[in-house]
């Protein structure tokens, strides 16, 4: 009775999603799933800092029963981010990577995922070490061609797994042609669309199935919280995530998810500030001597900058570049940098950089992360939403102490072949 109930419940709420999904995005980012308390008339959300809830009889709850099913406070979250991708149910977790986890957790034995080459760290290590123990075959191909993603279909592919752009390497994947593939042959798409947002870019209006956010990101803003979610359109889907979310527990608490609804107040606010300031720190990159490439999906010599063009409404706040002198270069401009964070996350207002190969990728044995485009003077630079001039100030500083450095080096090479 009570989930015959629960059921109708859930078709409303798609309904109700659908009708909402119409207003600006900059509105929404602000109203969705904000429901003026009654009670008080609190403009902001209350939060709901609680582990269970009373029931008023036996049998009838009033619409929550305990924390780790559901929150007010993460259904607040929930129905805006499913809002801001155009529609549909998100499922909240307690991070990108437990997000990831309850989309693999879909899947059983004998399935096979074809997945981006150039994919999150945690992803790949998700799929090899924990998938592969449930039986789940992985295939990593360049999802940037669709003729490689169709090669790499078998009859067992369940789920296409794609992240665009890419991290570290911003590359990007034609969504559009990825789900007209996916829908021919039956197959699952999910996207990670961290980078983008839904600022930029909304899988679900291109046919993807699934979208997801490491919501420690762009979504939160600040800094402040590890989060995740998953939203889609798909019933079935969503009712298999959120019995996983339940049975699990792997949720956010009802404070990360308040804080992160008061993040995404500001979304629309912050991609432009980011984009803004990326697009003038690539440019500024792309033209100095020390900088041997810079990907950044808004610059034309961007390989994909036509797609980004087409498929992305803001070009983001990510750069990667590679400087001349490797590895002892990186390190020099990450341990000159003042304004600019040393830092492994990205997608918050302050600017963050990371160098992969002392970094993130430093298990990675040396000629795999070659293999992968991740060379030894990589560095990735999540520019945040301070004056333009201190983040390009701090970077000039840093790349003048890299280029001192490689000075001392070749009179010290000079010399010793002197002697
Ligand atoms: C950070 C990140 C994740 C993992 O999210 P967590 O919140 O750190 O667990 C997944 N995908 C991408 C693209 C990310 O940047």
């Amino acid at each position: 009775m009570k989930s015959q109930e629960k059921k109708q419940s859930d078709a409303e709420r798609f309904a109700l999603a659908e009708t909402s999904a119409a207003r600006g995005f900059a509105t929404s980012t602000v109203h969705a799933g904000r429901h003026i308390d009654p009670t008080t008339g609190s403009v902001i959300a209350p939060l709901y800092q609680t582990a269970t809830f009373v029931l008023p009889e036996v049998g009838r709850d009033l619409g929550f029963d305990y924390t780790r099913s559901s929150n007010p406070s993460r259904q607040a979250l929930e129905e805006n981010l499913a809002e801001l991708e155009g529609g549909g149910l998100g499922v909240r977790c307690s991070s990108g990577m437990a997000a990831v986890d309850a989309v693999l957790r879909l899947y059983s034995a004998g399935d096979h995922i074809v997945c981006s080459h150039d994919v999150y760290g945690g992803v790949s290590r998700l799929f090899d070490n924990i998938a592969s123990r449930s039986g789940i075959s992985i295939s990593y191909v360049d999802t940037s061609d669709p003729a490689r993603v169709a090669d790499a279909i078998t009859p067992a592919t369940k789920l296409l797994w794609v992240e665009t752009p890419t991290n570290p390497l911003l590359q990007l994947s034609d969504i559009e042609a990825l789900s007209a593939l996916a829908k021919d042959r039956g197959i699952v798409l999910g996207v990670d669309s961290t980078f983008a947002t839904p600022f930029a870019l909304k899988p679900l209006e291109y046919g993807a199935d699934i979208v997801l956010h490491s919501t420690t990101k762009y979504i939160s803003g600040h800094n402040q919280i590890i989060g995740g979610a998953c939203i889609t359109r798909s019933e079935s889907i969503y009712e298999g995530l959120k019995f996983i979310q339940k049975t699990v527990g792997a949720v956010p608490s009802p404070f990360d998810c308040w804080l992160t609804l008061t993040g995404i107040k500001t979304l629309s606010l912050r991609m432009e500030r980011h984009s803004e300031n990326a697009a003038e720190i690539a440019r500024y990159l792309e033209q100095h001597p020390l900088v041997s490439r810079v990907a950044y999906p808004g610059l034309s010599s961007h390989p994909q900058h036509e797609l980004a063009k087409k498929q992305l409404d803001a070009f983001g706040g990510m750069i990667t570049f590679e400087l001349h002198g490797g590895f002892e270069s990186g390190v020099t401009l990450m341990n000159s940098l003042k304004l600019i964070s040393l830092a492994e996350s990205l997608g918050a207002v302050e600017s963050m950089i990371t160098h992969p190969a002392s970094m993130t990728h430093v298990c990675v044995p040396r000629e795999e992360r070659l293999a992968r485009g991740l060379s030894d003077g990589l560095v990735r630079l999540s520019v945040g939403i301070e004056s333009l001039e201190d983040i390009k100030a701090d970077l000039e500083h840093a790349l003048e102490a890299v280029r001192n450095q490689q000075e001392e080096n070749e009179v010290s090479s000079r010399k010793e072949a002197a002697a």
